[in-house]
């Protein structure tokens, strides 16, 4: 992050930090405890339940995002919940530059992509303990961010 000028955008704006960095809604537990490289299973849940935004926490606008890794657009299952598209692009205008454990992601993607999606679904582990997972059932367009 040496020699960049990071501005903490609106979709971020307000959110606790941790280590100089706004953490998203979904990296954050109801007990306010704070991990960037996490999602919440709860707060995951909630954003696909109550259609809020796993970045700023308000309430989901069309078209429906998801950032994650290019694998995870390729396999159409992402670890992230669904936030604002303006939230998507601000949140990897501030992480993917500095890449590591970030957006709920223990390794950074080594390409980011952001999908948008007519509509998903929320897909629950088969195991008990497992992280959930999204799934865009209508993709519109798929952008890839080095
Ligand atoms: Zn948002």
């Amino acid at each position: 992050m040496v020699g960049r000028d990071v501005g903490v955008t609106a979709g971020l704006a307000g959110r606790p930090m941790l280590g100089g960095l706004p953490v998203p809604f979904a990296c954050e537990d109801d007990g306010g405890a704070l991990d960037h490289s996490r999602v919440v299973k709860r707060r995951a849940i909630r954003c696909a339940l109550s259609r809020i935004c796993g970045i700023c926490a308000e309430t989901l606008t069309r078209p429906v995002t998801f950032i994650g890794g290019a694998d995870e657009a390729d396999a159409g299952m992402f670890a992230f919940p669904p936030v604002h598209l303006d939230c998507a692009h601000e949140a990897l205008d501030l992480f993917a530059p500095i890449g590591g454990r970030h957006l709920g992601h223990v390794e950074a993607p080594l390409t980011w992509a952001v999908v948008t999606t007519g509509g998903f679904d929320l897909v629950r582990p088969t195991r008990r303990g497992d992280p959930v997972a999204f799934h865009p059932n209508s993709v519109l367009e798929t952008t890839l961010r080095d």
